[in-house]
């Protein structure tokens, strides 16, 4: 069962006021509903009914999607952050029956919709990230393409990752289905056994892997 909360929002154009309901906890197999206004962000949109003005409004959203075996939780601020790590590292939370399943820790929309996005392809998010960083290292030495982010991404049909310089868009690399086997079968044996190690699957955890890794990394 889904959980909200609700708030009054005053739109900042015209001062209407606004029940806005945040689903703080979203189970899709009884309300799949949601899978479609988290893909498209409306579960963060607050449209003012008077001037139709919209709000974003972020909070923390624990997002379980069973037909995929999928946990997300976003969390929004680094209070929330620090005590859902705390409480998801506890030997208590380890200790507790076998959970099934892929349970991920995202900071942002675009990590959240990125997650969402490998996982309707039917990716691992693990060796994407790796893949990620090795199409990455690729882009800033040999293409000398300058970037601060990057995304798994889709164009034209094709997945493939998108670099970002300051917010802004700029190349795509289409992904090579053979290189993410690739990197499936190389790196799956190094990747941490326990799950509390891999809550938040990013370029730190990347890093983490190539560091315990004695061999050439590419
Ligand atoms: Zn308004």
């Amino acid at each position: 069962m889904s959980v909200s909360e609700k708030a009054t929002i005053i739109c900042s154009k015209c001062s209407a006021e606004t029940d806005f309901v945040a689903w703080k906890s979203i189970t899709t197999d009884t309300d799949p509903i949601f899978k479609e206004k988290v893909r498209s962000g409306e579960l963060y949109q607050c449209i003012c009914p008077k001037c139709g003005n919209v709000t974003i409004i972020e909070y923390d959203t624990l997002y379980s999607e069973v037909d995929k075996d999928l946990t997300i939780y976003f969390v929004t601020n680094k209070d929330s952050y620090e005590k859902a790590m705390e409480l998801l590292k506890s030997d208590e939370a380890n200790s507790e029956e076998e959970q099934s399943g892929v349970f991920r820790v995202v900071t942002t929309r675009a990590e959240f919709r990125e997650k969402l996005l490998i996982a309707d392809a039917g990716y691992d998010d693990r060796a994407i990230e790796i893949l990620k960083f090795i199409t990455a290292t690729h882009v800033k030495e040999v293409q000398k393409i300058k970037f601060d982010a990057a995304l798994f991404d889709m164009q034209n049909g094709k997945y493939g990752f998108r670099f970002f310089e300051t917010g802004k868009a700029g190349i795509f690399i289409p992904m090579v289905e053979d290189m993410y086997n690739q990197v499936v079968v190389d790196f799956s044996p190094k990747y941490p056994t326990e799950e509390k190690d891999n809550l938040e699957v990013n370029l730190n955890w990347v890093i983490n892997i190539v560091k315990g890794n004695n061999n050439s990394f590419i």
